[in-house]
């Protein structure tokens, strides 16, 4: 990836090995800056997600992995993250380059990925059950934590290493192997991910990545029998298939999906402060990120003053290079999405909403896919700029009243991933918190997030916890084992026992 111009050609990643698609075919994966090829990656088909699936499942019955002791699985987590921090240069460039986002953002999630598989390697070693007081003392029940066995993690295309360390983290960390398919915007760091992982140690098809389309890649992937769990990150509509494939065959899901998440500025929050978390939560990452906090309520109080500020620096915002130090806000990740921010942005106008600066795409003076951060006003909750997912940097600002109308409004959403509250009252940040309608709630800040803290998205937002030790429960599976140790004839068979 040293010359951009060059396309470099990725092979799908298989127990442990590059593997030739079956179709023989390749795609090319666009520089979204400046619309030159980046490189070719292998167009995954059913039969090469067979072979990765049959790969993962004998390396999780490989006595190499079976038997390897909690606390040397720790220890590979451990040497991952090593490699990790030793790679990150050439990590957040080529993912800078991939998907668009900011350098200086990248090098800043390289520097704390690591941490997330020290988090894990820690974590291994006291995944254990428990023992059962029996009402029979000479019955001895314990509990065991098992592997699951072959997990399916489909990653999206904004935030590729880190979404794809939420899952293959903790399910490498309870025992399980996995098949990776990335985003066909997005696969190289994926597979030289599993590249690493391979070199830190753990063993062939233990982490196995099948690049391609979602709807061949992807679906095969999602209605493979031979999985025994899906953690899915994308779009909440992929997300509801995924769940009715995985339902019909009684295997779990873990399930990230959209937001339309609220931003709360009350009276007495401090304003300065609260217009840059704005900033923060929407234009960060061009929006593209589930957490965008793309609904901003603001008490009457402060409307004004908070709109002057979120405006001025939105104008200021440099629009441009993701890869040089001074960019704020790089390009969205592809032409087609692009296309929908700015189709979002004509439906806003069209509902009778006003755009306050922004509003256009550029090129960004590179020939790329850039849309300019756009602030919508004289907006409310029945227009779809502001029930909708937009996934781009386009904020929708409306004023409120009382608190109890804005946690009405905030909470007034299908969604229920995050949310964020300005204010400097105590008792009024802990009351709010409590009545939002959401996994994540934010107060006096916005986009935090850290390997040991969970995250659950309610409503239409999400099944299931990632991060923190509460994941390790959603990548294994309880086994209640009894032991009579008396010696007695068993008495009347036709009563239960306890
Ligand atoms: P998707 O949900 O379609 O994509 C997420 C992942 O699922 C990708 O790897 C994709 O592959 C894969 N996929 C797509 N279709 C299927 C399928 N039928 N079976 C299995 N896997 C599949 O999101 P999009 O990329 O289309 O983005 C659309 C919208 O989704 C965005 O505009 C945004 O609103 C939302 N989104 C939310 C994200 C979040 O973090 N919550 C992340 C990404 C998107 P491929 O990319 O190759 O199609």
């Amino acid at each position: 990836m040293s010359d951009p111009t060059v396309p470099t050609t990725w092979r799908h990643f298989i127990g442990g090995s590059w593997v030739e698609p079956a179709t023989g075919e390749y795609f090319d994966s666009t520089d979204p800056a400046t619309r030159r090829t980046l490189y070719r990656a292998a167009r995954g088909t059913a039969p090469d997600v067979e072979r990765a699936v049959a790969a993962a499942r004998d390396a999780f019955e490989d006595p190499r992995w079976r038997d390897l002791s909690q606390t040397r699985r720790g220890h590979l987590l451990r040497r991952l993250g090593e490699l990790i921090a030793e790679n990150a240069d050439e990590l957040a460039l080529m993912e800078s380059r991939d998907n668009g986002k900011l350098l200086r953002e990248m090098r800043g999630q390289l520097a704390t990925l690591p941490e997330y598989y020290h988090y894990y390697a820690g974590l291994a070693d006291k995944i254990h059950g428990e023992t059962i007081p029996a009402s029979d003392r000479r019955v001895l029940n314990y509990t065991t934590r098992e592997p699951l066995g072959v997990v399916g993690a489909i990653t999206p295309w904004n935030s590729p290493l880190t979404l794809t360390t939420s899952k293959l983290a903790p399910a490498l960390c309870a025992g399980n192997t996995v098949v990776i398919k990335p985003s066909e915007y997005t696969s190289a760091t994926g597979l030289r991910l599993a590249e690493l992982a391979l070199e830190a140690g753990f063993p062939p098809g233990a982490v196995n990545v099948v690049t391609g389309f979602g709807a061949e890649a992807g679906q095969a992937l999602a209605d493979h029998p031979g999985l025994a769990k899906i953690s899915f990150t994308g779009s909440t509509a992929t997300g509801s298939r995924i769940a009715a494939s995985a339902a019909s065959r009684f295997i779990g899901t873990t399930l990230e999906l959209g937001g339309k998440s609220p931003q709360i500025v009350f009276d007495d929050a401090n304003v300065p402060n609260a217009a840059m978390g704005v900033v923060a939560g929407v234009f960060a990452a061009a929006g593209q990120t589930c957490i965008a906090g793309s609904r901003v309520l603001a008490h009457r109080a402060v409307y004004d003053e908070l709109l002057e500020r979120v405006c001025e620096r939105a104008k200021s915002i440099r629009v441009g290079d993701p890869l040089d130090e001074a960019t704020e806000l790089g390009p969205l990740a592809f032409e087609a999405q692009r296309d929908k921010v700015a189709g979002y942005v004509d439906l806003g106008r069209a509902e009778g909403a006003r755009v306050l600066t922004g509003g256009a795409a550029t090129d960004g003076g590179l020939g790329g896919w850039f849309y300019e951060p756009t602030v919508l006003v004289d907006v409310d909750h029945g227009m779809r700029v502001v029930r909708e997912e937009i996934f781009g940097p386009v904020v929708a600002i409306m004023p409120f009243d009382t608190e109890e109308e804005a946690l009405r409004l905030a909470n007034d959403t299908e969604y229920g991933l995050a949310a964020g509250v300005w204010t400097t009252g105590l008792a009024r940040a802990h009351r709010v918190a409590a009545r939002l309608d959401a996994g994540t709630v934010w107060v006096n800040t916005y986009r935090a997030m850290s390997p040991m803290s969970p995250r659950q998205g309610f409503k239409n937002s999400g099944v299931g916890v990632e991060h923190g030790t509460e994941t390790i429960k959603e990548f294994t599976r309880l086994k209640s084992v009894w032991i009579n140790t008396g010696e007695e004839p068993v008495a009347d068979p036709f009563t239960m026992r306890s």
